[in-house]
């Protein structure tokens, strides 16, 4: 999947969150770092690629990304599964705690925001030809739907013209069905 996509998907998995869980009074502070660390989150699992969209985003990210590239083992691999999910909200959770200290916003909310994004990007690239190797090291890449064929080519034609419009029509959906809830968290700020 394009960056792009990746980025509406997080977008899209955190509204559906915010829409059904019950209300919390957040910071506006804790809710704007939260939806961005969701965005980052959403990217993070593709580092595994030099040139990803993140390393892109990053200043001297593409270096990095370089050094980062023969320790994951290249792309979609440890990144793209059930032990680099874990891995990941290990290590987001010790680096937001520390961050937490000095920064005032709620570091639970953040990170739950980073790990609705990493599992939602494993979630779409499950849906690419490629596949996620969701059980690494087991050399096995699954896909849905099961028909490689069937499944959808990055940056195809099918990606920017059912997914990406698709993920909108569901935002679109999201806020149109769960619209008094959004007015009220609006209100809790805007007064
Ligand atoms: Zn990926």
């Amino acid at each position: 999947m394009m960056g792009r996509t990746h980025d509406l998907a997080t977008f899209t998995a955190i509204s559906y969150v915010v829409a059904t869980q019950p209300p919390q009074t957040i910071t506006l502070a804790t809710g704007i770092t939260a939806l961005l660390v969701g965005i980052v989150g959403g990217l993070t699992p593709d580092i595994d690629q030099p040139t990803a969209d993140l390393w892109r985003k990053l200043p001297a990210g593409s270096v990095i990304g370089r050094i980062f590239y023969p320790f994951l083992g290249g792309h979609r691999n440890i990144s793209h599964s059930i032990i680099g999910i874990l891995f990941f909200a290990w290590l987001s959770k010790f680096i937001f705690a520390k961050i937490g200290q000095i920064l005032l916003v709620d570091m639970n909310i953040v990170w739950s925001a980073f790990m609705i994004g990493y599992i939602t990007h494993l979630i779409m690239d499950t849906l690419t030809q490629e596949g996620v190797p969701w059980l690494f090291p087991i050399p096995f890449k699954f896909g849905f739907p099961p028909l490689r064929f069937l499944r959808i080519r990055t940056a195809s034609f099918m990606e920017k013209s059912m997914i990406f419009p698709g993920l909108l029509f569901l935002d679109a959906y999201i806020y149109y069905r769960y619209y008094d809830k959004f007015i009220d968290l609006l209100k809790h700020y805007i007064k």
